[in-house]
């Protein structure tokens, strides 16, 4: 099903189906690997929202929740200029953090993150990202431990990704069409 968000044209990438199967998967990981721990899963808001409400309720070992905004993108194309980080007054000292990231693009914005969460002084620190674009990642980040889907080089909306702010919402994730250029 194709559906039009402003100017663009979006088709069904991910269903919602197909989305929880993964995020099973990987709270059954996590569980086996975070058992006699109780890791703080730091949301990185506004789109892992979604993500992270399904994820968390996989999970059956104690966890604390908590989130975090980044504020860094307009329109659709990555700026590559992190400003800052809102809402880092959890105390992680000797935690175990679990950051939970809609979309890992070129891999800025975690690279700053993770410099701001390592001031804190966390036990340790992994990464759980819903998607994660591996031709357009420009930073090593071996904190990456949980990828739910790599996918191409596309621009995506939903499951609490947007577009100018729109989109947030739809239940599967879309991906833009490509409209060939008329020249
Ligand atoms: P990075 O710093 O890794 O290049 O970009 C990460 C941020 O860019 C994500 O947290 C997300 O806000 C935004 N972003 C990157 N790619 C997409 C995309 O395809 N769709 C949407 N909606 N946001 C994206």
């Amino acid at each position: 099903m194709k559906i039009q968000i402003e100017d663009k044209e979006f088709e069904c990438m991910l269903e919602y189906d197909q989305i929880k199967k993964r995020i099973r998967l990987i709270g059954i990981q996590m569980n086996v690997d975070y058992e006699e721990k109780v890791p703080v899963f730091v949301g990185v808001l506004n789109g892992s929202f979604i993500f992270m409400a399904d994820l968390i309720k996989e999970i059956d070992i104690s966890a604390e929740i908590t989130f975090i905004k980044v504020s860094s993108y307009e329109g659709d194309a990555s700026s590559g200029l992190v400003k800052k980080v809102i809402g880092l007054d959890y105390d992680l000292k000797n935690r175990d953090v679990i950051i939970v990231e809609d979309i890992v693009d070129t891999g800025a914005t975690m690279g700053f993150l993770l410099e701001e969460i390592y001031k804190h002084k966390p036990a340790s620190v992994r990464i759980c990202t819903l998607l994660l674009k591996p031709d357009a990642l420009q930073h090593e980040i071996p904190e990456l431990t949980y990828t739910a889907f790599e996918i191409p080089n596309d621009f995506v909306v939903g499951y609490g990704l947007d577009y100018n702010g729109l989109g947030r919402n739809l239940k599967d994730i879309y991906r833009a069409i490509h409209v060939p250029s008329e020249t």
